[in-house]
């Protein structure tokens, strides 16, 4: 059998190209640059350390309390935790200049071939398909036969454009990674930050996420607001400034963040994967977790339809994928329009989050990543508390 071709190797791309080698699927891991560190918070749930055997030693802080502000600086303090006492229940910051690299050498480990080379063509046909790639430091175009591929490209995912695929819309995030005075990083030591406020980002909402040694800023823009991207950040540093003092920017970095996912995302030996399929959830902007999850889902349904490659057989990734999540895109997709639709709503939204219900069952849901059915007293008064806010803040703004 020919390898399987798998695009990017990132979250996405590694665990895609670990789970087909582990089954014995020969598989060649095509990567752009090695040295290239995805621009990223680093958040992630803490199932995906279980899930994806990664080690708890690439947690660079647990994160147990997060503080929402409105933005008239109205705070929703929040404890990290689910509907079940007694858990050890956190958020995981990591860096991607660890997690990538380990998750990379996961792959090669089960038998990947990683090839450091960019992916400038893909032929579809019937037996199979030609891909082309630039290897690095070369202009000499080398050529792959191979039995199907997987793009875990990213957001500009070189695969889908090569499929004839439009973009879909994206916001543009960008971070500080800041070194700060021992004694300001204290401040930080288990809380993650988080600021709405059209200054600081329009449609997601700015962060300051604390690792081991530093703290990473950043902020999200969406589509037509992106040449404002610079101002937010410098607006979130204005507003947070007194926390940040004395500390000094190594890192400035940014990238496409999808903000709407692709209905087909399996296609005749082709398939999609995380930011390529444009698979990160709405309001929390959360993507790694997906790329991981839906690359294993890819590999796992090539893995039993090997050596058929056909359309049909491969659409029940697509199939599977949509029947378990496509409430989940949807509802998140509504929630970050409502919620963060303007500055009034950001308010709201801050009111909701201040309900406990609303808190316990966030944490449930993100950290374990299993839709909880709610209790129909939770329910009662969450939806009297949304109301309550609602109505407040239409009165006070005189509407
Ligand atoms: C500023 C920012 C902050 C974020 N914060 C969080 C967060 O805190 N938590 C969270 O869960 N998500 C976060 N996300 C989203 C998260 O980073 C992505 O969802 C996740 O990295 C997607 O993984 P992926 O493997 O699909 O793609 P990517 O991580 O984007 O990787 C794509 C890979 O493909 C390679 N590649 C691209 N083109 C080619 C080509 N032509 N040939 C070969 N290789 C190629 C790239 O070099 C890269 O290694 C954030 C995103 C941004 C931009």
């Amino acid at each position: 059998m020919k390898p399987v071709l798998v695009v990017g190797a990132s979250v996405g791309g590694s665990v895609a190209a670990s789970t087909l080698a582990k089954a014995g699927v020969p598989v060649i891991l095509l990567e752009r640059d090695l040295a290239w560190v995805k621009p990223c918070g680093g958040a992630l749930p803490p199932i995906a350390f279980k899930e994806f055997d990664i080690p708890e030693s690439l947690i660079s802080r647990k994160v147990r309390r997060a503080i929402i502000h409105s933005p008239t600086e109205r705070l929703a303090e929040i404890e990290v935790t689910g509907l079940k006492k007694g858990r050890d229940e956190y958020v995981a910051m990591t860096c991607r200049e660890e997690l990538d690299p380990y998750l990379r050498l996961q792959a090669v480990r089960q038998g990947a071939e990683l090839i450091e080379g960019k992916l400038t063509d893909l032929k579809v046909h019937r037996t199979g398909v030609t891909a082309k790639y630039v290897p690095k430091n070369s202009r000499e175009t080398q050529t792959l036969e191979v039995e199907a591929v997987i793009g875990a490209d990213g957001a500009y995912s070189t695969t889908a454009k090569l499929l004839g695929l439009p973009r879909p819309p994206y916001c543009v995030a960008i971070q500080h990674r800041i070194r700060l005075p021992q004694e300001k990083m204290a401040r930080w030591q288990e809380t993650a930050d988080l600021y709405l406020g059209q200054k600081v980002s329009p449609d997601l909402y700015a962060w300051a996420f604390p690792k081991s040694d530093h703290l990473a800023v950043g902020c999200g823009a969406g589509p037509g607001k992106a040449h404002e991207i610079r101002q937010m950040l410098h607006n979130l540093k204005e507003r947070i400034a007194p926390d940040i003092a004395g500390g000094e920017v190594f890192l400035e970095e940014a990238h496409a963040l999808p903000i709407h996912p692709r209905d087909h995302i399996a296609f005749e030996r082709v398939m999609l994967v995380g930011d390529a399929a444009g698979l990160v959830v709405g309001t929390s902007g959360e993507g790694i977790y997906w790329a991981m999850k839906s690359a294993r889902r890819a590999a796992e349904t090539l893995i039993k339809a090997l050596p058929d490659t056909s359309l049909k057989a491969l659409q029940r990734y697509e199939k599977s994928w949509w029947q378990e999540y496509r409430m989940m895109y949807r509802f998140l997709q509504w929630l970050q329009r409502w919620g963060y639709g303007s500055e009034r709503q950001m308010e709201v939204f801050t009111d909701m989050c201040r309900n406990q219900d609303v808190q316990r069952l966030t944490f449930e849901s993100y950290m374990y990543k299993q839709m909880t059915p709610v209790p129909w007293v939770a329910q009662m008064r969450m939806t009297a508390d949304i109301l309550a806010a609602q109505a407040r803040h239409f009165m006070s703004a005189g509407v």
